[in-house]
Order: structure tokens, then sequence, then C-alpha cells
């Protein structure tokens, strides 16, 4: 499969999903820009990156600020020149509570960050992208966003949000000759799921085990890469059938 683009920003990249993805794509011979909040975590991330012969360079943002986006934008554009691959992912998942216990603050950061950190990504990037008539974006949203999540209440309205603000974009920008996609993952072995019960047959689906990091990236790569190239607008769930 062949990636023929050049530049690959990644949020939430020190961990998890977006550190399987900065390693997919820097494997590929893409210049990785990898963003987190989390500097040890990122710089990681980082030198795993340069181990295996890779390219990148890593910014600490904290991706609900706009500030810190116009930041990444402009450094990656400053270093690399261009941005073809945005991966759109940091996330976190609150605490879980039914909603007449969900707090306020829970449901302001989490949509502070998961919804409002996307959009904020989409704004800055698309205007790259638009200048340079080209650009693939995934936004990652989750099983949460395509069905219900008992005591997740903010974070599945953050995930709900990032499906329409990515149908939304992609049919603004598709005659720009702008991709955007969403995934959906359905139960990920992450930093964010440590601890959680991640067996239990009813979370899982019929596949009846989690997904690795490595999974989610290898659809990410596809998404990101020519052979997606009639996609637009796809809420891709990748959950071992969890939803269907
Ligand atoms: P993770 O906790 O391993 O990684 C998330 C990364 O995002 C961390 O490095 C964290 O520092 C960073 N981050 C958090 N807040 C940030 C902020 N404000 N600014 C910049 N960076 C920030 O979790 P993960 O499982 O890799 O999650 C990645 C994405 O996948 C999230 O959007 C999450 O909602 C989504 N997702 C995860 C699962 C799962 O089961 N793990 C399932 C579906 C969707």
């Amino acid at each position: 499969m062949s990636l023929t683009h050049d530049v690959a920003v990644i949020t939430g990249a020190g961990s998890g999903i977006g550190r399987a993805v900065s390693l997919k794509l820097a494997d590929s011979g893409m210049h990785v820009v990898m963003v987190d909040l989390d500097e040890k975590g990122g710089e990681e991330t980082l030198r795993l990156v340069k181990e295996r012969g890779g390219e990148g360079i890593f910014v600490q943002a904290n991706v609900s600020s706009n500030s810190d986006v116009e930041k990444y934008v402009a450094t990656a554009m400053d270093v690399f020149g261009r941005i073809d691959v945005f991966f759109n992912n940091a996330g976190i998942l609150g605490a879980p509570a039914r909603l007449a216990d969900y707090s306020e603050e829970n449901f302001d950061r989490i949509i502070s960050v998961n919804l409002k950190g996307a959009f904020l990504g989409l704004k800055h990037v698309l205007k790259v992208m638009e200048k340079q008539k080209s650009g693939v974006i995934i936004n990652t949203a989750s099983s949460a966003g395509v069905h219900s999540t008992p005591f997740l209440g903010g974070y599945s309205a953050s995930k709900h949000g990032i499906v329409g603000l990515t149908k939304t974009a992609a049919v603004e920008y598709g005659p720009e000759g702008i991709r955007i996609n969403a995934i959906c993952p359905g139960g990920v072995t992450t930093n964010m799921t440590k601890g959680m019960e991640m067996n239990n047959p009813e979370q899982n689906g019929p596949l009846q085990r989690p997904a690795s990091p490595e999974e989610i990236a290898n659809v990410v790569s596809f998404l990101a890469s020519n052979e997606a190239s009639y996609m637009n607008g796809s809420i891709v769930t990748i959950d071992g059938g969890l939803t269907a």
C-alpha cells in the first residue's frame, strides 16, 4: 500500500492509538508531527519513531486551547511546509456516572478536550489544506459516537459531536480535494482503558476481545492512503462487530 503523502500531524501521540499511528505512518516514510499535552509520552513516541529510522518532531500542546492549536499547526508548517494527513485523535474518558450524578465540571472538561479540541484542529488544519487543495483528515470518534454508552454521557455526547463535525467537514471540503472521515473504535487496550475489565463479552461484541492500538493504526493508515481515495464522510467502525 502506498502512502504518497509526506507530512502527518497526530494529536494524542504520546500514548495508545496516537502512538501506534505515529509509528505506522513514520514506518511508511512520512514525516510525523506528534502533538500531546503529556511531554514525557510525546518525547517517548518521538524516541521510538527515531529508533526505527523515522523522522519527526514533538510539539507539546493542549488541543482545547486555540493558541496551542495555532502553535502546533504553525510549527508543522515552519518545519515541514505542509500537512498532508491530520489524525485528530487526542481525547479523554472522564469519570463515569449516571447523568443525574454527572458533574458539570466533568461534562465541560470532556467537551472541551474531545469536541472543542477536534473542532479547533479541523479549523486550523483545514485552512492549510484548503490552500494546498489536498489533504486527508481522520477524526477519532468511538463506538460511543454511534450507540449508547451508559455512565459515559459526556464522552458519548462528545463523540457523537465528532461524527457530526466529520460529516459537515466532508461535505464542505470534499470539493476542495480534502477527504475527512472518522473512526469509531470499540474497546482498545491503551492507557485510557487501563484497569478496566476489557474481556467482558458484552463490552467487546462478537470478537470477544479488545483491539490492540496497532489494529486501529492499520485502518487509519489505510484511510490516509490513496487506496481510500473515494472515502469521504465515512464513519468507520473498528469494533469487532460491537455495534453491528
Ligand atoms: P490514551 O489515554 O492512551 O491516549 C490519549 C492521549 O491524548 C494521551 O497521550 C493524552 O496525554 C493525550 N491528551 C489528553 N488530553 C489532551 C489534551 N487536552 N491535549 C493534548 N493531548 C491530550 O488513549 P487512547 O485510547 O489512545 O485514546 C485515543 C483516542 O481514541 C481518544 O480520542 C479516545 O476517546 C479514542 N478511543 C479510545 C478507545 C479505547 O478503548 N481506548 C475506544 C474508542 C475511542
